[in-house]
């Protein structure tokens, strides 16, 4: 079994992932505690890496980060959103201060994009962030390449890596992922680098990205840091239902800069557990386990769960035909959007500012 960080296939079963690469389950003690949350709640994430013994250090007032980042190749999607909202919770959970890579570097070595094609994607990204609730004053939010000690770290870890290492972890990739793959480590441990002073970093992240997580953490042992843990979430599937969103093919998924015409011709084409007739879906109910549509509030748009098994109730008992059920959503989606669209539109300039060349990393205390 591989997992590939740039591929669109779809986990469907996640539990080998357990026994073959390791991964913690999330435990009910740590799903009760961080109820508030509805990624822990849901077991949208379900796995982890390290993460009891980031949460010990946190509780024990040490200082905490939490990293993560974007690939400033396209608008915010759904998935940028998840991870984003993982970031939030750390910040306030634990008084993390948030590490922000953007990515740029990666857009050229994966989408062949330059800095001035992605840069004011770059600044309507971290606008969408703030918009979603990051506190700017407890993160730093970077370019990867005005990042001089990411970069040097990049070279560090190139003297430490072997292309059998690469090419396990990876499969055969051109030079420029693996590459990108040896910045991304100083980016996800740049925030123990001794300047910066934290002593654990946890990376929020969907389960495809845990390639890097091994990589990252194997390099920590071999350089004398403290391991990184990671907080894995489930994939988000493309609205189709048959890949994972990619930003390669924006009607796979949807963006937080959709319009309300967007949302709607795209949520009207999502994948649904309908049956084939009326008559049949009045008899038997549909199925919300296969339906997209459901998958799209229950990851994103309804934090109440009452609501959501409402939802499942009308869906299942056939008292709700998929057609009614969809302008539904989609009108829930759409008002969504809207309130996050005007906040995102005030934050613009502090955006641009945060993202305004200056020295890379967090003074320590
Ligand atoms: Fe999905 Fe709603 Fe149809 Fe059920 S009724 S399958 S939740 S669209």
């Amino acid at each position: 079994m591989k997992i590939n960080p740039w591929g669109s296939e779809l986990i469907k079963d996640y539990e080998p992932l357990f026994n073959e690469f390791g991964l913690q389950h999330v435990t009910d003690e740590m799903r009760e505690r961080f109820e508030k949350n509805r990624e822990f709640r849901r077991g949208i994430v379900f796995a982890h890496r390290g993460f009891d013994d980031y949460v010990k250090a946190a509780d024990e007032g040490k200082r905490v980060a939490v990293m993560s980042g974007i690939k400033p190749s396209s608008e915010f999607h759904l998935g940028s959103k998840l991870t984003a909202e993982e970031i939030i919770f750390m910040q306030k959970e634990f008084g993390a201060a948030a590490f922000y890579a953007v990515a740029d570097n990666e857009a050229l070595a994966d989408n062949g994009m330059g800095c001035e094609e992605t840069a004011p994607l770059a600044v309507s990204n971290v606008a969408d962030l703030l918009a979603l609730g990051l506190d700017p004053d407890n993160a730093f939010v970077y370019k990867q390449s005005t990042c001089l000690p990411v970069l040097n770290f990049a070279q560090l870890a190139a003297r430490r890596t072997t292309m059998a290492t690469l090419e396990a972890l990876y499969g055969h990739q051109n030079l420029s992922l693996y590459l990108a793959v040896l910045t991304q480590a100083g980016d996800i441990l740049q925030p123990l680098f001794k300047e910066n002073g934290f002593e654990r970093v946890v990376v929020p992240v969907g389960v495809d990205q845990d390639p890097h997580i091994r990589f990252s953490r194997d390099l920590a042992a071999k350089l004398g840091y403290p391991l990184p843990a990671a907080a894995f979430h489930r994939f988000f599937r493309a609205l189709n239902g048959e890949t994972k969103m990619s930003k390669r093919d924006p009607d796979s998924m949807l963006s937080l800069s959709d319009s309300a015409d967007d949302v709607k011709r795209k949520v009207s084409k999502a994948l649904t557990g309908g049956r084939s007739t009326v008559e049949e879906q009045k008899k038997l109910g549909a199925e919300w386990r296969k339906c997209v549509v459901y998958e799209l509030m229950f990851y994103h748009f309804e934090d109440d769960d009452k609501e959501l098994e409402k939802i499942r109730t009308q869906c299942e008992t056939g008292k709700i035909m998929c057609g009614e059920c969809k302008l539904k959503r989609i009108k829930k989606i759409q008002d969504y959007l809207k309130k996050h669209q005007e906040k995102k539109k005030k934050l613009m300039p502090k955006a641009e500012e945060l993202l305004e060349e200056r020295a890379c990393g967090m003074e320590a205390d």
